[in-house]
């Protein structure tokens, strides 16, 4: 995250272009890929977190509840 100052107000810019290039997440038609406060805030409303919390195999599943991260972290996966 970049800030920077406008008449004393720290600004805090959005580093979506450099964040897309390094999101992990497959879905492509997403709307949110690269603004990761609006990923993450979409996701723990349904329980669940971002595609980057997880593998490779297990982000292509899509499924980014809480219990597929518990139970990958409870095998040793994660
Ligand atoms: S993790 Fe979810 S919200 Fe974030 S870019 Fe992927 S599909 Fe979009």
């Amino acid at each position: 995250m970049k800030n920077s100052r406008i008449g004393g107000k720290k600004i805090v810019e959005c580093l979506k272009d450099k964040n897309q290039t390094a999101c992990k997440c497959t879905y492509e038609p997403c709307s949110r890929k690269g603004a990761c406060c609006e990923c993450i805030s979409y996701h723990l409303k349904m329980r669940e977190l971002p595609g980057c919390c997880f593998t490779k195999e297990a982000e292509a599943t899509y499924d980014r509840s809480f219990e597929h991260f518990t139970r990958l972290v409870q095998a040793g996966n994660l």
